[in-house]
């Protein structure tokens, strides 16, 4: 309405605003209703054109639709090849006349950047929706016991893992555990300080120190956050790997990405999703390209800004492959054939950072190179960086039935 009185100088009311959108809507992108009869179509030629995506959709006794799910077949791969173990799963409501959800599974690339694992659409939320979800989900991950799933505390969330990934372990947001909590603890940065210093801490006598303390000054907190599970929340009691996906919940952030096209066809969102993903991956291939070392973007940065603070370690040798190493801080023994030290960073992050480089820079510069994390290699491996094939448009004349 502000746009067309600045811009064109027309006054339109809110009622006529919403007609005139949704009739372009309609206009461009077609009927909602219709388009999920289109569907079954779209996911058909989607699968044909992209090997290996998964897609499936479910429906009720009156052939309604009910859920579908769709997950690009180099997606899974990278996933299962070159991606780590972690997973993070929301849920967000479309906007249209239809209503519905759509669903989200995300990780992290090596460069920190947004990747999709899978999306699920759905009439409505509810618990079956959460446990039939998953176990699509399941079916595109080949070693599920090895992975992390973090996801909100929503109950049928919690209801779906303990059906579907029992042997999964599973975490929290730190700043969504603290969201829920916060009502116990208003006003008191003290306490959260607590929280998040725990929460990030790498080792397991510094969180013990850490809750001990919140638990003398506000013991309400302390107990809650022992109910919810500190394996939830806790880098250093985590049973896998957490690396630096502590308190930014990334399919929150896929959510906000996909704001806009929440009042479109069901059909429409499912292009717009192929399109956007095709249009980051070719992105990311052109940038790898670029990379100067071998390095990701954002390894090789998370590097430099750790030369400086490797040039203050003192470094002892203790035989071949072991160091002492102290930074002025903490003195930890580092041991350079295990990729371990007994701060537990290196361990926990599997990124090089001060001590591994100081030693690697005095001691071991032969292995320098290998030293910085193997995995975050910046190469243009198709898995990496998927193609999603953009050959997929269903027209009429094209009935796969
Ligand atoms: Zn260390």
């Amino acid at each position: 309405m502000t746009n067309m009185r600045d811009k064109h100088g027309i006054n339109l009311s809110y009622n006529k605003t919403y007609i005139s959108k949704d009739h372009i809507l309609h206009n461009v992108f077609g009927d909602l209703w219709e388009s999920f009869k289109m569907f079954p179509a779209y996911f058909h030629m989607l699968e044909n054109c992209n090997p290996r995506t998964i897609t499936n959709i479910e429906t009720d006794r009156k052939n309604q639709f009910k859920y579908g799910f769709m997950a690009f077949g180099a997606c899974i791969e990278g996933f299962n090849t070159v991606i780590r173990q972690v997973i993070t799963i929301d849920a967000t409501h479309l906007k249209s006349k239809t209503r519905g959800v759509l669903l989200v599974a995300m990780y992290k690339d090596h460069n920190e950047m947004i990747y999709p694992l899978a999306f699920g659409f759905a009439n409505s939320k509810g618990s079956k929706l959460w446990t039939w979800f998953l176990k699509q989900l399941r079916g595109v991950i080949l070693q599920p016991e090895l992975m992390l799933i973090i996801l909100d505390r929503h109950t049928g969330i919690s209801n779906g893992m303990k059906a579907i990934f029992p042997d999964v372990a599973h975490g929290v947001y730190a700043y969504h555990l603290v969201n829920n909590l916060k009502q116990h603890c208003k006003k008191r940065s003290d306490v959260i300080n607590l929280y998040y210093h725990a929460t990030y801490a790498y080792h397991i006598e510094e969180f013990d120190n850490l809750m001990a303390e919140m638990k003398s000054i506000h013991p309400k907190f302390h107990d809650e956050l022992v109910e919810v599970g500190i394996r939830k929340f806790s880098r250093v009691h985590c049973p896998r790997k957490r690396y630096h996906m502590m308190t930014t919940n990334i399919a929150e952030f896929m959510n906000s990405c996909l704001l806009v096209i929440r009042k479109l066809p069901i059909t429409s969102i499912a292009k717009f999703i192929r399109d956007l993903s095709q249009c980051c991956f070719h992105d990311r291939r052109c940038n790898a390209r670029k990379t100067p070392t071998f390095l990701t973007e954002d390894a090789d940065q998370h590097i430099k800004d750790r030369v400086l603070s490797s040039q203050r370690c003192q470094i002892h040798p203790v035989d071949f492959n072991r160091f002492k190493v102290d930074d002025q801080w903490k003195e930890a023994i580092i041991d350079m054939e295990h990729c371990s030290c007994s701060c537990c960073e290196w361990d926990l992050n599997e990124l090089p950072y001060s001590h591994s480089m100081a030693v690697a820079t005095v001691y071991k510069k032969e292995e320098h190179n290998k030293l910085k994390c193997p995995e975050a290699h910046n190469t243009p491996n198709p898995s990496f960086a998927p193609n999603i094939s953009l050959d997929d448009a269903y027209t009429e004349d094209e009935d796969p039935c």
